[in-house]
């Protein structure tokens, strides 16, 4: 007997996923300026406006029937909300990203990632073993120099996401997928 046609759905079995934090719109603008500022300075490709964000931890290919475990992990994570500021640029030569950072990292910022790893990690989900450094991408490409000073961005961090990377050919896309409060 003939083996059933497998039905055909939306989503693809596996989903690009990272965990992040997702400026409100007026912090969104905010680093837009400082990407078109930055590019000034370094040239390269400027991030889109509506991909800025930062990354948490990144999950990568994933299969989606475990997105309710990923739910899960995150709900799990109980931590404050606080004040990010960004202040200080910085270029990597090995992958010629410009982007945008803090030169103090709140606590709260790492107590977050800590969790959500340590969550991530008892559920048998791949972690990055590296030290976290919080960042923005601004710049693809870019030739990097003299590192240019930078009006600070105060960012309030009230949640972190889950997102959803699609590769098209302007680039990657990113969609939110499930939103967390942090406690105020
Ligand atoms: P593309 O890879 O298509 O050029 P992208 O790097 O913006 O686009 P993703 O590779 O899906 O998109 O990455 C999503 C986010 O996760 C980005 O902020 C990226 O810097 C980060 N990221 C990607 N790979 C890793 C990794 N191995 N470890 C930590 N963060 C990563
Ligand atoms: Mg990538």
């Amino acid at each position: 007997m003939a083996e059933p046609e497998p039905v055909a759905t939306s989503e693809p079995a596996t989903l690009r996923l990272f965990f992040a934090l997702w400026p409100d719109d007026a912090t969104r603008d905010a680093l837009n300026r400082t990407g078109k500022w930055l590019h000034q300075h370094w040239g390269g490709r400027r991030m889109r406006a509506d991909t800025l964000h930062i990354t948490l931890a990144f999950l990568g290919g994933t299969p989606a029937d475990q997105l309710d475990t990923l739910f899960a992990c995150a709900d799990s994570v109980r931590a404050e909300a606080f004040e990010l500021v960004l202040d200080q640029a910085g270029y990597w030569r090995h992958n010629r990203i410009g982007w945008f950072g803090a030169s103090q990292t709140p606590p709260q910022h790492l107590d977050l990632v800590d969790k959500l790893n340590t969550e991530l990690k008892t559920a048998g989900f791949p972690v990055d073993a590296r030290p976290h450094v919080p960042h923005v991408t601004l710049l693809r490409k870019s030739l990097g120099g003299e590192i240019p000073a930078c009006d600070p961005v105060r960012w309030p961090v009230n949640d972190f996401v889950l997102v959803k990377s699609v590769t098209e050919s302007d680039g990657a896309h990113y969609d939110v997928v499930k939103r967390w409060c942090l406690d105020k």
